[in-house]
């Protein structure tokens, strides 16, 4: 039998300062998407062994999500997909398979079937794409305008893993490796640019990647369990107002004939938010994380606290469904700047703008947010686990 290696792509970052955890490390019903993924080739008669190159700084991470399985230490990775899967060739080289199929590391339902049939068809041809053909009728479009209908019957996606002879993707990636003009953004394509001529093997339906929080959705009701245990939290924040020229309010800058007094930066949105997120969570309040008492908070933007709240999140593997806001102030009018600061905070949770709203109410003049000695925020949001 010939030698055949995976080799497991997970160095993409998707990881701003402080956010959601990198997808391929989060959970998927209880398990790492990359332990899901590893597991996958590991279990397979025909792969001989599995690598995976990741950014080393999530080394701590990748320790956790693969411990206890039967893989050499992780080889480190680049810049672009490109890069990190040549560096995962060259370290293979001392030791060469005849064979390595480069997978997707947010790619966890490849099933056996499909490495099979990528294997076999590997004995005859050099290169070997799994991928499903479009079914969805494509359209040409200029702006929103529709120009043609584009003939399908020739188009697949590509999916992975995209597997080659050893010696032949080592060849095809030495070479691109000194074409910095050439933009090539899967294996195919860089056996493209070589020359090598790479066969379609349809893969399994279900072998989509997981990109963004319906993807996950998506993947749990593949394993039978939808994201059905819905938690809501509940937010609250006042600051008084005190001598100045702006406000920040959502991480937007307002101008304003005052500011906000506050230890950090008096975000009352963004204050009440992250309760609401520690609230649904069962994890107290913000004052917790973050007491007023230490200085290292001191004139911190609040953007800090809601990538800490979206970390805490992703840890548990959960989705947000929605966030409502509602501020209490006379003045200033926040409908100007409703839409920058839904488009802030979603930026910030990571999640589309229409699962944010942002609105505002007067109190009639009544109370300290009606004399205008300070506002108020109100923050709901609800937040989605599977189970
Ligand atoms: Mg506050």
């Amino acid at each position: 039998m010939k030698t055949c290696t995976a080799l497991i792509v997970a160095a993409g970052s998707g990881q701003r300062f402080g956010g959601a955890i990198p997808k391929q490390y989060q959970p998927l019903v209880g398990i790492p998407i990359l332990r899901r993924s590893v597991m996958a080739f590991l279990n397979h008669p025909k792969i001989t062994n599995v690598h995976v190159v990741i950014n080393p700084a999530h080394r701590a991470l990748y320790d956790e999500a693969t411990a206890g399985l039967d893989i050499p230490p992780p080889i480190s990775g680049g810049s672009t997909r490109q890069e990190s899967v040549w560096k995962g060739l060259q370290a293979l080289s001392n030791n060469r398979p005849d064979y390595v199929m480069v997978h997707d590391a947010a790619r966890p339902f490849i099933d056996a079937a499909t490495i099979s049939a990528v294997y076999t068809a590997l004995e005859t041809c050099p290169g070997v794409l799994a991928a499903r053909p479009v079914v969805d009728t494509l359209k040409r479009v200029n702006g929103k305008l529709v120009e043609s209908t584009v003939d399908r019957s020739h188009l697949w996606q590509a999916y992975t893993p995209q597997s080659f002879h050893f010696d032949v993707i080592y060849a095809a990636h030495d070479k691109a490796s000194t074409q910095p003009d050439v933009i090539l953004t899967d294996d195919a394509a860089v056996a493209e640019n070589a020359g090598i001529p790479v066969t379609i093997i349809p893969s399994n339906p279900e072998n989509m990647k997981i990109t963004n929080p319906e993807d996950m959705d998506r993947a749990a009701r593949l394993l039978g369990q939808g994201y059905n245990d819905i938690r809501t939290g509940m937010g609250f924040d006042v600051h008084r107002y005190e001598a100045g020229d702006a406000i920040i309010l959502g991480g937007v800058k307002i101008p304003h004939n005052r500011k906000l007094e506050g230890h950090s930066d008096a975000d009352a949105v963004l204050h009440a938010l992250v309760d609401a997120m520690l609230g649904a969570m069962g994890l107290g309040d913000i004052g917790k994380f973050f007491p007023p008492s230490d200085p290292q908070w001191k004139g911190c933007g609040s953007a800090v606290f809601v990538r800490a709240a979206v970390q805490k999140l992703s840890e548990r593997g959960g989705l947000i469904a929605n966030v409502d806001i509602t501020l209490m102030c006379e003045a200033p009018k926040i409908g100007p700047h409703r839409d920058a600061m839904q488009t802030r905070i979603a930026e910030l949770l990571e999640i589309k703008p229409d699962r944010v709203n942002v609105k505002a109410t007067t109190t009639e003049r009544l109370g300290f947010a009606g004399r205008e000695e300070g506002l108020a925020c109100h923050a709901l949001v609800t937040l989605r686990f599977p189970g």
